[in-house]
């Protein structure tokens, strides 16, 4: 049996294109009274994370995860039941306390390279034609969380496979876009 990656895109990334997808509703996994957040936008940088910080559904090895402006973000039903798992870490994520289900983390210091991006997991909306993950990030985090590190090099097989690049931090083009980031901070470019 393949590795269980995670349940979207064990059986291959669906890509379904959806012209001018405008978004749509995030939902918790409560039966009564779930947590409902609108995303009027479509996301980006979708892709499956390794992380220990990030939700992952059960059973799934990695989380899937993209990124949306901010301001396109709100949350329109059962707020009371989110709170923020850690709030010492860099990106605030709002879990529901019943279910357990993250449903949008938010940077809040706003020279970090990634403010003004909230982090969802589309999987949590019914809508189709959402951006699919396009790489796998911090594949070799799955450790500390229990994996066994002898099987590392299948998973990394599975992901190339899934057409999901592996890599140990964030894909080359979001690492750079975060030295820029830094570069600039230092005056070092322009
Ligand atoms: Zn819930
Ligand atoms: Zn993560």
């Amino acid at each position: 049996m393949a590795i269980s990656i995670h349940p979207a895109v064990n059986r291959g990334v669906k890509k379904t294109v959806v012209k001018n997808f405008a978004g749509g509703t995030l939902t918790c996994k409560c039966a009564k009274d779930p947590v409902t957040v609108s995303v009027m936008s479509q996301s980006a940088h979708n892709h499956v994370c390794g992380c220990t910080k990030c939700w992952k559904p059960k059973g799934a090895l990695f989380s899937q995860v993209a990124v949306v402006p901010r301001a396109a973000l709100k949350v329109t039903a059962n707020e009371q039941k989110l709170q923020v798992v850690d709030p010492s870490a860099t990106i605030q994520r709002y879990a529901c306390k019943e279910c357990g289900v993250h449903m949008y983390g938010r940077i809040e210091n706003q020279k970090h390279p990634f403010y003004g991006l909230d982090f969802i997991h589309t999987e949590l909306s019914k809508q189709k034609g959402w951006s699919p993950p396009t790489f796998a990030a911090f594949v070799s985090s799955i450790i500390e969380s229990g994996f066994k590190p002898g099987k590392m090099k299948e998973v990394r097989k599975r992901l190339k496979e899934l057409k999901l690049p592996p890599y140990d931090c964030l894909s080359p083009v979001l690492m750079d876009a975060i030295a820029t980031h830094v570069a600039k901070a230092a005056g070092k470019l322009k």
